[in-house]
């Protein structure tokens, strides 16, 4: 099959007829790449857990790219066009918002915050207002709204889905794509890559920041959470 990118944590292939093939590696990364290692089994554990996580949000109502989960580590999905807009939602205050306002650590957020970034590494994925997303011609005024109206219906949804299962949903980024007619659906991973999540009684940290802090232990909760995200 022929490769369509090969990004930091997953490679595309064309599959033909408008579908391709997400393998989920498993490398993992932090600082835009900077910082790089693999641990084995996280590509099948993140493509556990997202593959429950999408099939949730289809049950739901939310259209996502995944047709099927190829176990253990691949997806076959739609083929859309990425549009290179992050959309981050935060309903606790913590990582790089902390660090760029005056938020307490910790501190609830409500209603959530949504954010948009521009998915450039080159760049360190700046924040983007509305008049910076039109005029660099990454996506239409409508778009924007669509994503924002979708990303607040995936929280609420995934928000309860965790609290029923002990974790906090702290923050998470998503990724649109365009299918061939237009339409505007939910592209990309949902996992301990892409998301925080804390344990609701202990808040301790069960996602990515232990490979960004050097905390240990990843893989052993990233498991944890895949077992809660199964039950
Ligand atoms: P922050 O802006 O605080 O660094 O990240 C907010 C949330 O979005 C976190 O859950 C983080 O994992 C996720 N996030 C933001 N940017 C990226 C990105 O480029 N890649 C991944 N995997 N997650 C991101």
């Amino acid at each position: 099959m022929k490769t369509i990118t090969t990004g930091k944590v997953k490679t595309v292939y064309d599959a033909g007829e408008g579908k391709a093939i997400i393998e989920f590696r498993d490398d993992i990364t932090a600082g835009d790449g900077a910082k790089k290692e693999a641990k084995e089994g996280k590509g099948s554990i993140n493509a556990e857990i997202s593959a429950r996580l999408l099939r949730f949000l289809e049950e739901k109502g939310v259209k996502t790219h995944l047709k099927e989960f190829v176990r253990p580590n691949k997806f076959l999905v739609t083929k859309v066009e990425i549009i290179p807009v992050e959309v981050i939602l935060r309903n606790i205050a913590t990582g790089s918002l902390v660090r760029r306002f005056p938020f307490e650590k910790g501190s609830e957020l409500n209603p959530p915050i949504v954010e948009f970034g521009y998915k450039n590494d080159d760049y360190h994925d700046p924040m983007l207002n509305n008049d910076i997303a039109l005029a660099l011609g990454l996506c239409t005024r409508d778009d924007l709204t669509v994503m924002r109206r979708l990303a607040l219906k995936v929280n609420d949804l995934l928000k309860e889905f965790f609290f029923e299962r002990g974790i906090l949903l702290v923050d998470f980024k998503l990724e649109f794509g365009k299918t061939s007619d237009g339409e505007i659906i939910l592209a990309d991973e949902i996992s301990p890559d892409t998301c925080r999540f804390w344990d609701s009684e202990t808040r301790e940290v069960m996602d990515k920041d232990r490979f960004r802090k050097d905390m240990g232990s990843v893989i052993e909760f990233y498991s944890e959470v895949r077992r809660r995200v199964l039950s």
